[in-house]
């Protein structure tokens, strides 16, 4: 089955409005045809608004997401954020699980104490929580899964994948499975510079889509699995070019306009 590869730009902890309209200005003055390949961006919280509305303004086929999402509700939570301030915005799409989030660094700076990390406590149980509560909703998750270096040096990496994804996907319905993204990111490739050889992403992407045959054989030749990990222009091509890899979810590299779209039309050669 042909899936469209999807080239998504995590933020992260980046980017004031201004800075922010400037990349997505650039990204929309960008006039290469770049189908199939779809494209989206996750600013932080504070700048999807004026992005969503630049997108519609300028009616831009780039997409928005979210980096993370508490419920679907409202009440006293404070610091939180619901599926519906991210739909408001235009998002159609939030990160879920992301190896930060999780308080699983690839890089720490010596700002970030114990205690600061403490803050970052997702866990398979929380991601799966939120899952269900988004596969319901107009949004689709980004469900990132990885390795450690440790868990990596000890053979583990299979197995910390294998669960991941199960806990992750647990109890989810099974009609909407292929609508996922799923993203492979080994923690110690993530703002590294340390990208995963080719051959290993592909291998443990095809082992996510296997893990997710296991669940539902149609959901798993309809959803994409994207690799992430210190994917710039000149390793893009390579990684994207393996059958399994039907995307990206850049760091890093999403941060200045020309990389970004350089890995996009990378996309676009493999597609
Ligand atoms: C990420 O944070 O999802 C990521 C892959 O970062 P980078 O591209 O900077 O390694």
């Amino acid at each position: 089955m042909a899936r469209n590869p999807f080239i998504a730009g995590n933020w992260k902890m980046n980017m004031t409005v201004p800075e922010g309209t400037e990349l997505v200005s650039a990204l929309i003055a960008e006039k290469d045809d770049i189908s199939p390949v779809e494209v989206g961006v996750c600013p932080p919280f504070t700048a999807l608004h004026a992005i969503g509305s630049l997108l519609k303004e300028k009616g831009s086929a780039i997409k928005l997401g979210g980096q993370d999402v508490f419920g679907d509700g409202t009440g006293a939570f404070t610091g939180m954020i619901s599926i519906p301030m991210l739909t408001d915005c235009g998002c159609e799409y939030v990160i879920l699980g992301h190896s930060e989030r999780r308080g699983r660094f690839g890089t720490t700076p010596d700002w970030l104490t114990p205690s600061l990390q403490a803050l970052f406590a997702d866990n398979d149980e929380t991601v799966n929580l939120k899952a269900s509560i988004v596969m319901p909703s107009p949004l689709k998750p980004i469900i990132c899964v990885g390795e450690t270096i440790d868990e990596r040096k000890t053979g583990d990496t299979d197995s910390i994948v294998r669960s991941q994804v199960e806990a992750a996907l647990k109890g989810l319905d099974k009609s909407k499975l292929g609508e996922v993204v799923l993203a492979y990111e080994p923690v110690w490739a993530i703002g590294t510079g340390e990208t995963c050889d080719s051959a290993e992403a592909q291998r443990v992407c095809k082992l996510i889509r296997d893990t997710v045959a296991g669940i539902d054989s149609s959901a798993a030749e309809a959803m994409r699995v994207q690799y992430g990990g210190s994917v710039k222009p000149d390793n893009a091509e390579e990684l994207l070019g393996q059958p399994d890899i039907d995307g990206a979810l850049v760091g890093g590299a999403s941060l200045k306009a020309d990389s970004f779209a350089a890995i996009v039309r990378a996309a676009k050669k493999t597609a």
